[in-house]
């Protein structure tokens, strides 16, 4: 086969398949797809390229902002006329959805396990700022987050609102499509850039993410691995959760594809003490990335996945010679208490 047919093979798939995926579009597209320059990466031997959806251009961006814009027109599509979400305060995907509520002049409820926090800073602070309204589970049980959104949304139900509830933290198959949107967007960019990747890295939280690049790189049929960091939960759960919802999602475009834990591998070790708690190999990552290249990394997802790239790379563990790190946001943490008090960079 030329080049010139894969190429319109492909284009016809991308073509095929956007048009079975709804999206409202809410920020400019493509985000950039930059080299990094000064940061040595095994000897300059392999190269390392950032995809920077950290620079979505809408509610401070970050990959979340993908996943709503299929799930906002499908909402739209439902008249829904209200958002019920949730998970922690920190929460940047709350953070996203309380602004396209606000976008829309919708009301959105968040839902988030615990009490109050004492302090409104961070993304709680911006989820407040974009007028959401909070209901906390007092229960520091992560799970009891989902009981209480169904709650909500029967609540809001009863008293004659039509809610749109998207479960936590956007991890849903219908969100997947968003990021599946994104896998088209990358290979074309490539394809302009003449970049071949052979891997795609980046960091997992609850899946939806990693899900939409397994699924998007299948439906391209291209020869990239997608390799996950767990940032929260065991990386064999994570696996699962992942194959799960990207099957989901391929049945709602129609194909009876089943994913396996193995089509999509996850790595541990990077998570530190526990999710959401700052880790000091995640500092360093965001401290070298930032002084090479002027590019701020979080540190609840991304710091800690780069801290697994990073780790492979100078221990030359990878056989990829062209990485994709896709950036996928989360900067407001730094304005938020608890990571101030943890680190001094
Ligand atoms: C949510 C999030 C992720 C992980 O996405 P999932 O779809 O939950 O796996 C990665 N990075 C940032 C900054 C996030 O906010």
């Amino acid at each position: 086969m030329t080049i010139e047919t894969e190429f319109v093979n492909k284009q016809a798939l991308i073509n095929h398949y956007t048009k079975l995926i709804p999206r409202h579009v809410l920020a400019h597209y493509p985000t950039p797809l930059l080299r990094a320059n000064c940061l040595a990466t095994a000897g300059g031997a392999v190269e390392l390229w950032f995809k920077r959806d950290d620079l979505i251009s809408f509610g401070f961006g970050g990959n979340k902002i993908r996943g709503l814009e299929v799930m906002l027109a499908d909402a739209i599509r439902q008249h829904a006329n209200c958002f019920v979400t949730g998970a922690g305060v920190q929460s940047n995907h709350v953070r996203a959805t309380a602004a396209v509520a606000a976008q829309q002049g919708l009301p959105c409820t968040a839902v988030y396990w615990g009490k109050p926090p004492t302090a409104v800073d961070g993304n709680y602070r911006l989820s407040r700022l974009f007028n959401a309204n909070f209901h906390f589970t007092h229960d520091d049980d992560r799970a009891s987050v989902d009981s209480h959104i169904s709650l909500v949304a029967e609540n809001l139900r009863q008293q004659g609102y039509r809610p749109y509830a998207i479960p936590r933290g956007g991890a849903c198959a219908m969100g997947v499509l968003g990021h599946v949107l994104a896998v088209f967007e990358l290979y074309q960019q490539c394809l302009c850039q003449g970049v071949g990747p052979d891997a795609i890295v980046l960091a997992v939280g609850s899946g939806g993410t990693y899900a939409g690049w397994l699924l998007g790189t299948k439906l391209l049929k291209l020869s990239w691995t997608v390799l996950g960091f767990t940032v929260s939960r065991e990386a064999d759960a994570v696996s699962q959760q992942v194959a799960d919802l990207a099957s989901q999602a391929a049945t709602l475009l129609q194909l009876d594809w089943r994913f396996q834990a193995s089509d999509a591998p996850v790595y541990g070790g990077f998570i530190g003490q526990g999710y959401g708690i700052p880790s000091s190999e995640a500092a360093d990552a965001i401290q070298r990335v930032a002084q090479a290249e002027g590019v701020l990394l979080d540190p609840v997802y991304t710091g800690k996945a780069m801290a697994g790239l990073l780790h492979g790379l100078d221990k030359q563990q990878w056989r990829y010679k062209t990485l994709v790190f896709i950036h996928t946001g989360g900067e407001p943490a730094f304005f938020c208490g608890q990571w101030r008090m943890v680190t001094s960079t």
